[in-house]
């Protein structure tokens, strides 16, 4: 299937954990309630406030790896200790509606994206500083301190990748990054 029609593009938005992705991708949907957000599979337990089948599906391993199996995840990876992955057909079914889809995934998953849909756009979301970045994992007071830490080591690989992307955008002031983030989509 051809992703590079501009209606049904594909548009994929990596970043370390804690930098404000899925802020800035709420802010984006309500704007443009036209774009398609994937929701993805995943492993780890819910947080709270999370809801299934809206935040994630949150499933077994027993169950996600028989999906790998399938073939039924576009994409796939182990972040921080849990499997996350892209339900395939839903992604397909949306393009091939001529709508724009976005994933908001991390950097594996995000190169595998690559070679299968050569023709998505890869934005990857920068903090202003990797301290801010610390500051905000901390202050999201959801995850345990062996998460965090695993996170924060995550995030300082994943910070070498941004030169892999199409474009870089750093998330400071959220209006606006979210307006630049509307510009780079042609939403703007
Ligand atoms: P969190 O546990 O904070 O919700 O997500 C952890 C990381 O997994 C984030 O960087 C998020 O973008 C990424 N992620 C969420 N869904 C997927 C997915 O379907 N595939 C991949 N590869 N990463 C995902």
């Amino acid at each position: 299937m051809s992703a590079s029609s501009t209606p049904g593009r594909l548009t994929v938005i990596t970043g370390p954990s804690g930098v404000g992705k899925g802020t800035l991708v709420a802010r984006l949907l309500q704007r443009h309630p036209r774009i398609w957000l994937s929701v993805s599979a995943t492993t780890r337990a819910p947080r709270s406030g999370e809801q299934e089948g809206r935040s994630y599906f949150f499933l077994s391993r027993d169950v996600f790896e028989a999906q790998v199996a399938a073939g039924g995840l576009l994409e796939w990876a182990e972040f921080a200790g849990n499997f996350y992955g892209t339900p395939r057909s839903p992604v397909e079914q949306h393009l091939a509606q001529g709508q724009p889809v976005l994933l908001e995934i991390e950097l594996e998953g995000a190169r595998q994206v690559r070679r299968s849909f050569p023709a998505a756009y890869q934005v990857f979301i920068e903090p202003p500083s990797f301290e801010e970045l610390q500051r905000r994992i901390r202050g999201r007071g959801t995850d345990s301190e062996e998460a965090i830490v695993r996170r924060l080591e995550r995030a300082r690989v994943e910070l070498q990748a941004a030169p892999e992307f199409d474009a870089r955008l750093v998330n400071g002031d959220l209006d606006e990054a979210l307006g630049r983030l509307e510009l780079l989509m042609g939403f703007a």
